[in-house]
């Protein structure tokens, strides 16, 4: 038999559009890796992807038993598992699919090296954007800083290529390698067990999830998509997350629906454009690396931020007293998720009502988002903070009354996330509201203004 290659899994948990693997397994019998290492997003992943993993993780594992692929998981750090495991099996080379985080990056380029060093072959591919970061640039060869010109670019580089199709089954290789059990990781929780939310949030799979929203709702998305108490977006975020749906898949089972039902055309252009989203996110972080943990427009290194570790505590509980941000906050505690236009919104309020520096919310959403992805996570409260690319004007701020009264007009969110609430007055759950919205956004134009020495 020929000598086993080595794949490498991290978020791209999928068999089918996986170039590393359909690669790996035409070079010999192929062996599949899933390192859980804590380092790989630059901290530990928080508890409600976590969660999501063990889901993911147990679906690839019996996916890769149908095409004779053994999952062998390890814990700790990536390259030395790595390099365990393909002497273990005495590998004849290493596959994956390109990420590019700072911290991703760095780890590959280092597994590069050493296989180099080590004799092995190293293949990467591209397989988990519609394009890498590099690929496209400005006139001036500079990365994109701003969404819709990137957004143009993209859409004239023409589709991305068709997904590609599972391999084949194979025999798998002879001797077995040892590999950790899933449940002693303990990605779920036990004591207590508050996943009870999540396992109800999140029947059935990716696959059905998308079928079900081009058939239904994409031909409506672009006011669907606002509307936080219908189901007027596609809930892929943890699936492309994790990347057991490729964006390419996404992309084209999408083209598809729009060329059967043209209705639908100008929805699911709507909803296409939210997904290179993705792309552009992804690219801010690849060439502005130091976003990471700072504001991407420099002059917010100066924002006076307050240090309140009881307002940040109740906005988290979602108890501010405004309706539409508890309700949100409820959502996303009990669900794993929220919407967009509700993830807006409770954003918006921290930075702004609260001045509480965008980084707290961020760690929080971290923790408690199935869909928690670096990327579009530090971009996005960038983003509303004011402080990213791109960003909307700080002093644009969202008003948590007329916000929800616009984007639940029959109170159905509200009824469903804050039963005791009449409707979005604030105080009207019988939470008295953690500050005033006439006076916290007065408070925080004048510290936009200190911050530009106005
Ligand atoms: C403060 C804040 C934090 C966020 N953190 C995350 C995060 O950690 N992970 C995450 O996946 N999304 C994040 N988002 C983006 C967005 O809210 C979610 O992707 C979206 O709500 C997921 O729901 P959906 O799959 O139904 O989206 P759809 O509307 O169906 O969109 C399809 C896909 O496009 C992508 N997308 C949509 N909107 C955005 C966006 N604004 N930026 C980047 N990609 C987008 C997502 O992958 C999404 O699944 C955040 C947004 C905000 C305002």
């Amino acid at each position: 038999m020929a000598a086993p290659t080595l794949v490498l899994f991290r978020r791209d948990l999928r068999i089918a559009d996986n170039p590393a693997l359909v690669a790996a397994m035409r070079h010999g019998p192929a062996i599949a890796l899933y390192v859980l290492d804590d380092s790989a997003d630059g901290r530990p992943l928080g508890g409600a992807a976590r969660w999501w993993l063990h889901q993911a993780l147990q679906r690839l594992t019996a996916d890769l038993a149908r095409l004779g692929v053994p999952l062998i998981l390890r814990k700790g750090g990536q390259n030395a598992a790595v390099a365990s495991v393909a002497a273990a099996a005495k590998v004849s080379g290493v596959f994956w699919n390109r990420r590019y985080t700072p911290w991703g990056m760095a780890a590959d380029t280092e597994l590069k090296s050493w296989a180099k060093a080590a004799g092995f072959a190293a293949h990467s591919f591209a397989g988990n954007y519609l394009v890498e970061p590099w690929t496209l640039t400005t006139m001036q060869g500079q990365p994109f800083r701003v969404f819709t010109p990137f957004y143009k670019a993209l859409m004239a580089a023409g589709d991305p290529g068709l997904p590609l199709s599972p391999p084949e089954p194979q025999r798998p290789p002879d001797s077995p390698i040892a590999s950790d059990t899933l449940s002693d990781w303990r990605l779920l929780p036990t004591a207590p067990d508050w996943a009870g939310g999540l396992r109800a949030a999140w029947p059935g799979s990716g696959k059905e999830r998308l079928a079900a929203f081009l058939e239904e709702a994409a031909g409506g998305y672009g006011q669907g998509r606002d509307r936080p108490d219908v189901l007027g977006t596609s809930m892929l975020s943890p699936d492309l997350a994790f990347g057991e749906l490729s964006p390419r898949q996404v992309w084209h089972a999408a083209h598809y629906r729009a060329g059967v039902a043209p209705a639908a055309a100008d929805g699911i252009e709507a909803f296409l454009r939210q997904l290179v989203w993705r792309d552009f996110c992804s690219g801010l972080l690849y060439h502005f690396p130091a976003i990471a943990d700072r504001p991407f427009q420099p002059n917010f290194e100066n924002f006076p931020w307050r240090d309140d570790s009881e307002a940040l505590a109740v906005w988290q509980k979602g108890q501010t007293g405004y309706p539409w941000i508890d309700a949100g906050m409820r959502q996303l505690w009990e669900t794993g998720w929220m919407h967009n236009r509700v993830r807006m919104g409770v954003a918006s309020f921290l930075t702004k009502h609260l001045l509480l520096p965008w980084q707290a919310g961020e760690a929080w959403f971290w923790d408690t988002l199935v869909d928690a992805d670096p990327a579009q996570n530090i971009a996005n409260w960038q983003w509303v903070a004011g402080c990213g690319a791109d960003a909307a004007p700080y002093f644009r701020i969202f008003n948590p009354i007329t916000q929800g009264d616009k984007f639940d007009p029959d109170r159905a969110y509200l009824r469903r996330w804050l039963s005791s609430a009449r409707d979005y007055t604030p105080g009207s759950a019988g939470i008295p509201p953690i500050v005033d919205h006439r006076e916290a956004r007065e408070r925080a134009l004048a510290a936009y203004a200190a911050m530009r020495g106005g």
